[in-house]
């Protein structure tokens, strides 16, 4: 094995951290993220809750009609940051370098201090034992020869799960026959796509990589080459605050000299830039507009903001940015933020949803969305999470251009 990687995961991170510290929830269904009657989304829920279709991200309404048995909980993150900061610290103990995904998962190279196999498995026992012993909690542990496989094989035999993917023919041979979106970065989206042109397994990927790459562009070739077990990604230890900024932004298939239009489409990326902020638990402090002209004349414009990570705040400060800029048609724009830092107590999305300004953000921009959904006739409701994928981004900002 030219790496050996260790993938950790903890099980039902926020509601095992609860459970521990509270024997009498044990066995019951848990739902951690906003209480029944309020705004918010599941962040973790118990594999009791999981029985009853409950699963995170979903909203607490829906939840609620799933299981209005279950025990309801606001996330205490400072409680969970504090947990993680000691299952890293244990984890990176057996690691040449770590990768922080989030507080409860990382990657781990361990291909000096394990040697082979043999010694990947020891580590790995090693870390769920002292995850148990000194934390208290269990967690599902992958080893593998590449960031993908351990992955898939920690997700293999959740929870307190153990799985070994040595090799890319013993990756293949598990996953060549499910469904595509057993590949890291095929969303649901993807593999709707997908299925819609009968590629529904691994396999069919890998007997149609035309097809894909035609579908998915760029995606497609990275998908295709995980379904032939490639992936040579290394771990790279990350912190998110090193980071210099976060940007998306859309090339315009022909120019665009609709301004209210420009305005739209900085709406949807400036949702995309927030939906990235708060994955990594980031804030700028300023906002950043792009603009390339049709004759390729770049210009960016700037303004230092209040700690912002907001979609709407972020939007409107780009759209003053966008009022002052000289109007020719335009061939790309691009949003983002800059002057990251990373604001404790707000590292992670679930808890922001309780709060009340937060949920005011949320009101106008649920509005402005409907806005655009009326304007273009778009239906994208309830749906946010897909234009946070490139592809559908620039189609959904495509379709845009042509309905106005
Ligand atoms: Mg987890």
């Amino acid at each position: 094995m030219d790496q050996i990687i260790i993938h950790v995961d903890m099980d039902a991170f926020f509601a095992s951290v609860e459970t521990r510290d509270n024997p009498n929830l044990r066995g019951k269904p848990l739902i951690i993220g906003a209480l029944p009657g309020e705004r918010g989304v599941v962040a973790t829920c118990s594999y009791e809750a999981r029985k009853y279709g409950v699963h995170s991200a979903m909203n607490i309404k829906g939840a609620y009609r799933l299981c209005p048995n279950g025990i309801y909980m606001h996330p205490n993150i400072d409680k969970y940051r504090a947990v993680s900061a000691q299952l890293h610290k244990i984890w990176n103990t057996y690691a040449s370098a770590a990768e922080t995904i989030a507080l409860d998962e990382a990657y781990l190279d361990v291909t000096e201090k394990a040697g082979n196999l043999e010694g990947a498995r020891r580590i790995a026992q090693a870390i769920k034992q002292r995850t148990k012993d000194e934390v208290g909690l269990t967690c599902s542990v992958g080893v593998a020869y590449s960031k993908t496989a351990a992955k898939t094989a920690s997700e293999e035999k959740k929870p307190d799960g153990y799985f070994e993917i040595p090799s890319a023919q013993d990756f293949l041979n598990l996953i060549i026959d499910r469904n595509v979106s057993v590949l890291y970065t095929v969303g649901k989206m993807t593999a709707e796509k997908l299925n819609a042109l009968g590629i529904r397994t691994v396999r069919d990927i890998r007997e149609n990589p035309e097809t894909v790459a035609r579908l998915l562009g760029k995606q497609g070739q990275w998908i295709t080459k995980l379904a032939f077990g490639v992936d040579d990604r290394k771990v790279t230890p990350y912190r998110p605050q090193d980071a210099k900024s976060i940007s998306r932004e859309v090339t315009f298939q022909e120019d665009v000299q609709n301004y209210d239009l420009l305005r739209d489409v900085l709406a949807l990326l400036a949702l995309c830039v927030e939906h990235r902020a708060k994955r990594h638990g980031l804030l700028g402090n300023g906002v950043t507009l792009k603009l390339t002209y049709f004759d390729m004349k770049g210009i960016t414009r700037s303004r230092i903001t209040s700690a912002c990570d907001s979609a709407v705040m972020i939007w409107q400060t780009a759209v003053e940015l966008l009022e002052n800029v000289e109007k020719r048609p335009v061939r790309l724009i691009g949003v983002g933020i800059y002057n990251l830092s990373g604001e404790e107590g707000r590292q992670l999305t679930m808890d922001d949803f309780m709060n009340e300004s937060h949920d005011r953000r949320d009101e106008e921009m649920r509005k402005m969305l409907d806005t655009l959904q009326h304007r273009y006739k778009l239906g994208f409701a309830g749906h946010l999470a897909q234009l946070y994928e490139a592809d559908t981004l620039h189609k959904t900002v495509e379709y845009m251009r042509r309905h106005i």
